[in-house]
């Protein structure tokens, strides 16, 4: 104990708690600013053990609110970026697809939308009776999140060395002298200039939920799997109004809906869907007309507040303690912009 004690006596230029998408982008940005950064990176669990594993990637155009609106743009110019100048990210690339966006009000999908939308007339053979629907189509992308974030944090290790330690728990953050304090479940304390939190839906049972006065609260995500073979053309289809989506990943077809439960709790999820949920997909399935069978069900799920609109906090002198919260289930698509607005003192 004593041996691993001195490992971590440093006192480190920045600590980053949690291992998801969030986490790791925020470390990859922070070298990116300042190579020379000495950095830590704890988790509880092995990294990307979060939401981040169930993530289907879907990079959707949209923001319903102002912050969210700049969010988006922010995070899809930098992905786009990173796409077209470095092998970091095309590997992770699955598959480009129309995306068909469905909805009755035509004045909100127009204000929610951050690139320029088309409208378009209806070339999906599956959705035969729209009664009404005004249909908007562009181009969207989806990502294989699981590697990439795994990808991302090789990355970081190869080129930036950071230390690193997971499968420990951060139960207690003090404020001192020059940063923060952080003591962990297998009695180790660290020390950091600076602290970037992203703990997805732990973070209302962990020892940061008291720095937030806003608080988010957990939904359950529920990806229904469809039965039938997908093309090369398949598109992605974005239901507006129920915010679900049906999208082509790794050769499977896959129906994405939250719950209604805002009141989930990591801990205690059960990793299967309820009646209702079902109920609410076949609902879905009806309301479009997709004549696809449900096959089962993926269940996990994220942060979010009631506007679905991520925040970042700053704590402490020179706010050096960032905590990100209520990814809201599009936390691979915003996490560029909120691990950026995250390190705003580096
Ligand atoms: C089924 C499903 C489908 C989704 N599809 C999409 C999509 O198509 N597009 C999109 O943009 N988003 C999607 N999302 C949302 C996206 O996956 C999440 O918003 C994102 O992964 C959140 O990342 P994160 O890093 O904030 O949290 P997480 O990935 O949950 O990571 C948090 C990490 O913090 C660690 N941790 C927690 N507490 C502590 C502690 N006290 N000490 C140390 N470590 C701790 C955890 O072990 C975990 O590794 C989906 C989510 C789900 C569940």
């Amino acid at each position: 104990m004593k041996q691993l004690k001195n490992m971590y006596t440093q006192h480190y230029d920045l600590i980053v708690v949690g291992l998801g998408i969030m986490g790791i982008m925020a470390a990859l940005q922070a070298y990116q600013r300042k190579e020379e950064l000495a950095v830590l990176l704890l988790d509880r669990s092995t990294p990307m053990d979060g939401a981040t594993r169930y993530c289907l990637g879907l990079d959707l155009p949209f923001g319903r609110t102002l912050e969210k609106k700049t969010q988006t743009r922010a995070s899809y110019a930098r992905w786009k970026f990173l796409r077209a100048t470095s092998s970091i990210l095309s590997p992770f690339l699955i598959s480009d697809h129309p995306l068909i966006t469905l909805g009755s009000d035509t004045n909100a999908i127009e204000a929610a939308a951050t690139i320029e939308l088309e409208r378009i007339k209806l070339i999906a053979t599956d959705i035969q009776q729209l009664k009404g629907q005004v249909v908007y189509g562009c181009n969207t992308s989806v990502y294989d999140v699981p590697r990439l974030t795994d990808h991302l944090l090789t990355h970081v290790q190869k080129y930036f060395f950071p230390d690193i330690l997971f499968g420990n728990t951060i139960e207690r953050i003090t404020p001192i002298q020059d940063g923060w304090q952080l003591d962990s479940s297998w009695g180790l304390s660290f020390r950091g200039k600076y602290v970037v939190a992203a703990l997805g839906p732990w973070l209302n049972s962990s020892c940061f939920i008291h720095y937030l006065e806003q608080k988010p609260l957990v939904k359950k995500i529920v990806c229904f799997e469809l039965h039938g073979g997908i093309s090369e053309n398949t598109p992605v289809y974005y239901f507006f109004d129920e915010d679900a989506f049906i999208a082509p990943v790794h050769n499977k077809l896959f129906l994405s809906i939250t719950s209604n439960d805002w009141k989930a709790s990591v801990e205690k999820l059960p990793l299967n869907a309820t009646r209702q949920e079902y109920q609410d997909g076949l609902k879905i399935l009806k309301r479009y007309a997709v004549a696809k069978k449900i096959a089962g069900a993926h269940v996990f799920c994220d942060s979010y507040y009631p506007d679905f609109t991520p925040r970042v906090t700053y704590h402490g002198a020179q706010n050096s303690l960032a905590i990100i919260s209520g990814a809201s289930g599009s936390g691979f698509r915003l996490a560029p912009a909120l691990a950026d607005a995250a390190l705003r003192f580096i």
